[in-house]
């Protein structure tokens, strides 16, 4: 993921040695972060947002974005100012329909100064006016609104919000959303959930989308540009919606071969995980040169990359596992990357062993053999790999080989148990490693400890017995590659720089 300098740490720092009793609500600043260790500037403290009303208008052609956003929120703290995370030009804010004043700080705070102060506990509707370029700005030195050359698309982990809608911007804060985009006749707006509505006049069309269940910042997207759309409903009854570029040449026919495959593969998903957690399903290629895919909510986001060398079904069960582990049970802090990766990897691990091209066992044992105890990939600690490895391929490939020795040891009722488990407990909430390891052992009656702690937080391949206690390579069979390890590989990228692979 991005390197960047963590200077907003000390922009929080010195907000607290400005702390005053919350009583005293004429001088009482929101924090600029909402306190992740990774991230310490993303979100802000002080309110809890619960629906965005996004009113868009995007002029291909320019890449001119102008909007206002209406936030519905609820302090939880005294308010004298607040954070909001947004990168274009804001002309108003109204706080509760009166005039704000309003200024821009760090890498991407926009401070927002209500007329008067905000009780703890009060009801707040927020609303931005602004507009601007979004590919003509950077935090941290990057972008992740990606022009195309029909449109653009706001689609990235961990931030992608900035660039489109002034926000909370964390998991930890999730809201219900309706996006309503204005774009030219002939050119298409997608988002999350389901189509409301559309609507044409004077040669623009308004596409009405709502997604009406909780929703982090970072899963909601906005593609506009020329799609062909599909429509259908899965055999469990969820409406399906498609989306393709019409430039993805060559690409075409294998995105379509794959993403076709939605409805197919979410019910197959919810044999596991529990049913399917939202009211619409789909997903979506533009015609972007980036190489990573994303879960967005409802609706993931593919490159035309996911089909370079053909049909990848493995990529579709990784981003529609999401929505269970990611989407629907969302990460605490940053930290706990590995609820939501190490879990897609292993789902398509158990499509492998479905298509018959590899059981997760075999697998597993291909990536235990496959790695040399010298290897980097054992460095890197999926329980708590850092922000600069957030992404990296041991929270995903090690991260899964911890599902199968967990599996081994609780047996596969148990194992099977807590996986559909969990996303009933956490349903639409956050949750934490530590958390997993918890509700694992609550389930399966054993104490896990070591064995998480041996396969998620050693910064060292886990030693011969280890492994064969895990019943981990106990054959000769580890060195064999299971028939889906390219398909499966191919998802990879490269995630330890930048913004490739599969998320
Ligand atoms: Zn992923």
């Amino acid at each position: 993921m991005h390197r960047r300098i963590m200077a907003p740490g000390a922009l929080a720092a010195a907000c607290l040695m400005l702390a005053i009793p919350a009583s005293a609500a004429s001088n009482s600043l929101g924090a600029p972060g909402i306190g992740d260790p990774y991230y310490p500037a993303y979100g802000n403290g002080g309110y809890d947002v619960s629906h965005y009303d996004l009113r868009l208008k995007y002029q291909p052609a320019t890449d001119e974005l102008e909007g206002t956003a209406t936030l519905l929120a609820k302090t939880t703290q005294d308010l004298s100012r607040f954070n909001l995370d947004f990168l274009l030009d804001v002309s108003e804010v109204r706080v509760n329909g009166v005039k704000a004043s309003f200024a821009t700080s760090g890498e991407h705070e926009l401070e927002v100064t209500p007329k008067s102060p905000l009780a703890k506990g009060t009801a707040v509707t927020v609303v931005v006016r602004y507009r601007g370029v979004p590919s003509s700005k950077k935090a941290y030195g990057f972008t992740s609104w990606h022009r195309t050359p029909d449109g653009g698309v706001g689609a990235n982990e961990p931030e992608a919000a900035w660039w489109w809608f002034p926000s909370n911007d964390h998991p930890l804060d999730k809201a219900t959303y309706d996006v309503s985009v204005l774009v030219p006749d002939g050119t298409q707006a997608i988002s999350n959930g389901t189509l409301q509505s559309t609507s044409s006049r004077m040669g623009w069309t308004r596409y009405n989308w709502r997604s009406n269940k909780p929703q982090a910042t970072y899963l909601a997207t906005l593609a506009v540009g020329k799609f062909d759309v599909t429509t259908g409903t899965s055999e469990s009854g969820i409406p399906v919606i498609n989306a393709y570029s019409k430039d993805l040449g060559d690409r075409y026919g294998a995105a379509r071969a794959s993403i076709e495959r939605t409805g197919e593969i979410a019910d197959w998903l919810s044999e596991y995980f529990g049913p399917y957690p939202y009211n619409a399903l789909g997903g979506y290629v533009p015609n972007t040169d980036t190489g990573y895919a994303l879960e967005t909510q409802t609706r993931p986001f593919y490159s035309p990359a996911n089909f370079a060398n053909g049909s990848n079904t493995s990529v579709v069960v990784h981003e529609l596992a999401h929505q269970w582990y990611g989407d629907l049970v969302s990460v605490k802090d940053w930290k706990d990357i590995w609820i939501n990766e190490g879990f897609a990897r292993y789902a398509q691990w158990l499509w492998s062993e479905h298509e018959g091209e590899g059981t997760a066992q075999e697998i597993a044992d291909y990536v235990y053999a496959s790695r040399a105890a010298g290897d980097a990939f054992w460095k890197v600690r999926p329980g708590d790999p850092g922000p600069e490895n957030q992404f990296h391929i041991a929270v995903y490939d090690r991260g899964a080989l911890t599902l199968q020795a967990l599996r081994n040891e609780s047996g596969d009722d148990a194992f099977f148990a807590i996986l559909k488990g969990w996303t009933q407990k956490y349903a639409y909430g956050n949750a934490s490693v530590a958390d997993f390891q918890r509700y694992a052992e609550e389930v399966s009656g054993k104490p896990l400890a070591a064995l998480f702690d041996t396969w998620l937080f050693q910064p060292s391949k886990p030693a011969a017995p280890a492994a064969h206690s895990a019943s981990i390579a106990r054959s000769a069979k580890g060195s064999v590659q299971p028939k889906s390890w390219k398909k499966i590989a191919a998802t990879n990228g490269v995630h330890d720089h930048g913004h490739e692979g599969g998320h």
